[in-house]
């Protein structure tokens, strides 16, 4: 398929930059799994510093940090907690059952945010009839929440139950530098509950390949033999590295510009007749829209997009998502807006069926 001129399907979507590009020629490279490769140990110090842990270790992507997690974290039979819409439960290929031999129970977070009380009534009180209690996952932002950003306070509420029932803690940060720039707290603050936890450079931060999960030092040994297990040690990854490290410091603080951009679409796209959208939930980069009864379903809606140049998701019949990121500018999100309304205002025909390519989610 041609490059949409405006691909809002999701920030995965990014291509390295001319100077992220550069920074990868120039890296100094060494064998990364013996440790010699300076631009990957450059990394893992940066981000540890940066997470506010111990140490980290760079991974091909944050489904391996999250596999390792569950590892790591879980015994067969435990239960994992986290919130219904989480990434492991439908979108890792079954890793927490297959990598961790853990089940999962979700809770009925709002926009994926669950609260401390919902957290104790799913904990209950231990019998041996139960899968014992592991594992609580929180996902910062939440992705299919909306990009929901969760306060400091109710993860503080929520560690606080898991410790009373000796719950280890793991946060997916695949947006968290969305969280930090779009909350102030910063990454470490909001890491500081958590016995491991990870980001994501091939999201927003516009990477390519990568990601890096911290914690303890002993635990951050642990998922080095996981990763080796997994075939997740690498060579010469310094290229890669040099990327993160790219982003970390130019990537970062223009994430406002995506959480602007998504603003600016959700204000536009919240006028277009046929669309119920609360311009009041989009917290960073993910915009959730619904099209309301009688108008086109969300996949033929996507459909009809693309005919005009701009990508988004169907997530489901009548939800769709579009996802904001260092390759779409304003005017791409004023191209959106101006294709959704092109789009709303024409009568419906029944010959726009959808495609496989967007009524097939793949990637987010
Ligand atoms: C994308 C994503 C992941 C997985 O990250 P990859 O680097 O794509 O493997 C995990 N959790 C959330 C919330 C995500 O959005």
């Amino acid at each position: 398929m041609n490059r949409p001129r405006v691909d809002l399907a999701s920030d995965t979507k990014t291509r390295p930059t001319a100077a992220m590009r550069h920074a990868m020629l120039q890296a100094e490279v060494g064998d990364e799994q013996a440790f010699e490769d300076p631009t990957v140990n450059a990394l893992c110090e940066r981000v540890a510093a940066l997470l506010g842990k111990e140490a980290a270790v760079f991974l091909p992507s944050g489904t391996m940090a999250n596999a390792i997690a569950y590892r790591l974290h879980c015994r067969p039979g435990d239960a994992i907690l986290c919130d219904r819409t989480a990434h492991g439960i439908d979108s890792e290929a079954g890793a927490p059952a297959a990598l961790g031999g853990a089940m999962i129970i979700g809770l009925n977070g709002e926009r994926g945010v669950f609260t401390a009380a919902q957290l104790e009534a799913a904990i209950g009180a231990p019998t041996r009839h139960d899968p014992r209690r592991r594992l609580v996952v929180v996902e910062n932002t939440s992705n299919m929440g909306g990009g929901t950003v969760w306060r400091p306070a109710a993860i503080a509420s929520v560690a606080e139950v898991a410790r009373a029932h000796r719950m280890a803690l793991h946060l997916d940060g695949a947006r968290l530098m969305n969280a930090a720039v779009a909350s102030g707290t910063s990454a470490a603050a909001f890491c500081a509950p958590f016995d491991s936890c990870w980001i994501d450079f091939s999201k927003g931060l516009g990477a390519p390949v990568g990601a890096a999960l911290a914690g303890s030092r002993d635990f951050v040994d642990e998922a080095w033999r996981v990763k080796q297990q997994l075939g997740g040690a690498m060579r010469q990854a310094g290229v890669l590295a040099a990327a993160c490290l790219w982003a970390l410091d130019h990537h970062v603080d223009r994430l406002a510009e995506d959480h602007a951009n998504a603003a600016a679409l959700a204000a536009g796209l919240a006028a277009v007749p046929g669309i119920a959208l609360n311009p009041l939930t989009v917290e960073t980069n993910l915009v959730f829209f619904d099209l309301e009864a009688g108008a086109v379903t969300a996949a033929g809606f996507c459909a009809l997009l693309l005919e005009r140049g701009v990508r988004m998701g169907a997530m489901s019949d009548t939800r769709v998502r579009a996802v904001t990121h260092l390759d779409v500018d304003r005017g791409g999100i004023e191209r959106a807006i101006a294709a959704a309304t092109d789009v709303l205002g024409q009568p419906q025909s029944s010959s726009s069926s959808p495609s496989a390519a967007t009524t097939r989610r793949t990637t987010w």
